[in-house]
């Protein structure tokens, strides 16, 4: 295998990206300067040290040193935010692009993934342990009422919703919870990544 094929294969690792995607990248990369080539592989290489995973909603951020609070990402920190309502989506690009449709103002918990239909340990592929620990804590200080699954209408998504309200199941009956969906007003297949701000209003308001 030569360089070209080992870093196609690097880049077709990525979520949605084929083998001739991969290797257009590859090209493409070939075709930069090595200044463009040292600092990307210099981001590449930092990435992981200054951001941190946030301890309340467990989505990537980039703490702010001045914060009082430094484990938590400035959404879990902002006193604006509605507590009583929890947004659980797949991934942090489906909490990103909620926050630049915007017009959800409360809470958000990122799964880290899906559960797909034949997985044989779907607690390994999401934090559901963690969100459970979160809605307990979150009952003891009275700050609960809603929680939303806004998971993408497609097999993966709706077995997620699946596993995870069969789980959250003893607790929302135990606290009165409400429990919704965002599936009235998104058709099927739609990916929460790439909703635009009509159909994320729609399916907020028409939730279930
Ligand atoms: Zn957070």
């Amino acid at each position: 295998m030569d360089k070209i094929d080992n870093l196609t294969e690097y880049f077709s690792k990525f979520p949605g990206i084929g083998t001739r995607q991969a290797k257009r990248f590859v090209y493409f990369l070939l075709t930069r300067n090595n200044g463009y080539l040292n600092e990307l592989s210099d981001l590449i290489q930092e990435l992981k040290k200054d951001i941190k995973v946030c301890e309340s909603c467990c989505r990537f951020y980039t703490p702010n040193n001045s914060s009082n609070n430094p484990n938590l990402c400035n959404i879990c920190i902002n006193k604006n935010r509605d507590r009583n309502i929890l947004m659980v989506v797949a991934k942090d690009t489906d909490l990103t692009n909620i926050e630049r449709v915007g017009n959800y103002n409360g809470m958000y918990f990122v799964l880290g993934g899906f559960v797909s239909v034949l997985e044989k340990y779907p607690k390994q592929k999401i934090k559901i342990e963690k969100l459970l620990n979160i809605i307990q804590k979150r009952m003891e200080n009275k700050e609960l009422k809603e929680i939303i699954l806004a998971l993408s209408l497609n097999p993966d998504g709706e077995n997620t919703m699946e596993y995870v309200s069969d789980i959250l199941k003893p607790l929302v009956e135990k606290h009165k919870l409400k429990i919704s969906t965002l599936g009235r007003g998104l058709s099927t297949g739609t990916e929460l990544e790439y909703l635009d701000n009509n159909t994320f209003e729609n399916a907020f308001k028409n939730r279930v």
